[in-house]
């Protein structure tokens, strides 16, 4: 069996842990407006999917909870299936949907506020429209860059490579920048970097690099991709990204391997890398993720932990020593694939976990799952799949793949449907679209 570590998904590359930043100055101290609860109060911050996830399926699981989604952003927007609106295969509007709608589905309240304060001795967050009580609070709250891990410090360079270059793997707004730059990419090099450590979606910056390749290709754009990567070969589908690297795109990827980014300088778009400097003319430039910076604020990350992940029961995934305290998706320490798949899953087992603890019983674990279709060619739509699961091996005290997992390398359009159908379903069930 092999165990999974943190060696096997990349190195820790000169990583500088960022000092903890305050959250926002808090904007309200009053109670937040919200109906009076009529039954346990489950407080979920964060409306990604595995916010979603575990709100719907917490009504499910017991529809006598009360549960509040407390969300910053106003509409949803889909990462997944968002490199294929990167290379013009797909409408935004595919990607969008409305909050209001999951509540509505899910019979749960959505709250538009961002969360600023934990006091857990009161069991009461703030936000910046007043403060929540609540009997079992879920953190959700996604992961951020660590711009340090790569050697950028200053903040006008971060600045300038999130405005500019930015990785694409958080928010809307950054996969716009990233769409008007390959829009108007007349010549040169576009650069995508896949960063070290377990980063979020790794199928994501192969796929990417195909999706934009073929779009230069189809509008004759005298351009070439460079993916740099500290790995030998390709995170996941190893043999299926090199096989569409080669077969499909010949001299328009150029898949630098086992090449480690030690600096970039954003205004003389040069990226230093341990072999070479590599000049520029656009990009998506991923450094390494970290859980989100609320996880460390509040004192609930693992020391441990190189990407500051959250110190929880890996099975039920509480706090450790606070079962009122439950911290889910991205920023789990367990090294599952980073994935809206995954964060489903195991959403659905949490809200178990938890519904089941207020009656005063146990559930018992089951793996989540990482389904990742990628997207190789454009022009017949044609994907390849990663389908992974997990045990945990108690005699070693490592997670494993579970056997079952397995990884389908051959590109074929049957794929490239289901890859769009994952979407539909996954949208359907959680916003009724
Ligand atoms: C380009 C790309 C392609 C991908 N493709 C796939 C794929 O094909 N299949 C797959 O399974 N996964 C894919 N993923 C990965 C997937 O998107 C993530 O793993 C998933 O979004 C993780 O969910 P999450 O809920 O943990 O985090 P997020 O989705 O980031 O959600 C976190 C939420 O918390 C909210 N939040 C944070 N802080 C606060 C605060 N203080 N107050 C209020 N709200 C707050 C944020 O606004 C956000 O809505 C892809 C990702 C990218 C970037």
């Amino acid at each position: 069996m092999t165990g999974i570590t943190r060696r096997e998904f990349g190195t820790f590359v000169g990583a500088t842990a960022l000092a903890a930043l305050p959250l926002p100055a808090i904007a309200a101290r009053n109670k937040a407006d919200l109906a009076a609860s009529k039954g346990p109060r489950i407080v979920v911050l964060g409306g990604g999917w595995s916010g979603l996830s575990i709100a719907k399926y917490l009504k499910q699981a017991d529809n006598t909870l009360d549960v509040v989604m407390v969300e910053r952003r106003k509409s949803f927007f889909s990462l997944p299936l968002s490199n294929l609106w990167l290379g013009s295969l797909i409408e935004k509007a595919k990607l969008s949907y409305r909050f209001e709608d999951a509540a509505k589905l899910g019979g749960y309240t959505y709250f538009n506020a961002s969360m600023t304060e934990l006091d857990r001795d009161k069991r009461r967050i703030q936000t910046d429209k007043g403060w929540i009580d609540y009997d079992v609070l879920v953190l959700a709250p996604g992961v951020e860059y660590d711009y340090a891990s790569f050697g950028v410090k200053d903040p006008a360079a971060i600045q300038s490579l999130k405005k500019h270059y930015p990785a694409g793997f958080v928010s809307q707004q950054e996969q716009q920048i990233i769409l008007d730059q390959i829009k108007n990419f007349e010549q040169g090099i576009f650069v995508l970097t896949a960063p070290p450590g377990i980063y979020r979606c790794a199928a994501s910056p192969y796929e990417r690099a195909c999706l934009i390749a073929a779009n230069f290709k189809q509008r004759k754009i005298k351009g070439k991709v460079v993916l740099i990567d500290s790995r030998e070969e390709p995170a996941v589908n190893g043999e299926g990204f090199l096989a569409a690297f080669e077969e499909l795109y010949g001299d328009t990827i150029e898949y630098m391997n086992s090449t480690v980014v030690e600096g970039v300088n954003p205004e003389a778009k040069i990226i230093k890398t341990d072999f070479d400097e590599i000049k520029f003319d656009g990009g998506a430039i991923y450094p390494r993720t970290r859980a989100a910076r609320m996880i460390e604020h509040f004192g609930l990350n693992d020391p441990a932990s190189p990407q500051k992940e959250a110190k929880i029961d890996p099975f039920n995934y509480n706090f450790i020593g606070d079962e009122r305290v439950y911290i889910a998706g991205d920023c789990r320490p367990m090294p599952f694939s980073k994935s809206a798949s995954v964060a489903h899953s195991e959403g659905k087992h949490i809200a178990k976990v938890i519904a089941a603890r207020l009656r005063g019983k146990a559930t018992p674990w089951i793996t989540p799952q990482s389904i990742c279709y990628s997207l190789v060619s454009a022009h017949p739509k044609e994907a390849i799949l990663s389908r992974s699961y997990y045990r945990y091996d108690q005699a070693t005290k490592q997670w494993a793949f579970d056997p079952k997992s397995k990884s389908y390398n051959s590109r074929n359009e049957a794929l490239g449907k289901d890859a769009l159908d994952w979407g539909d379903a996954h949208f359907r069930e959680l916003f009724g679209a």
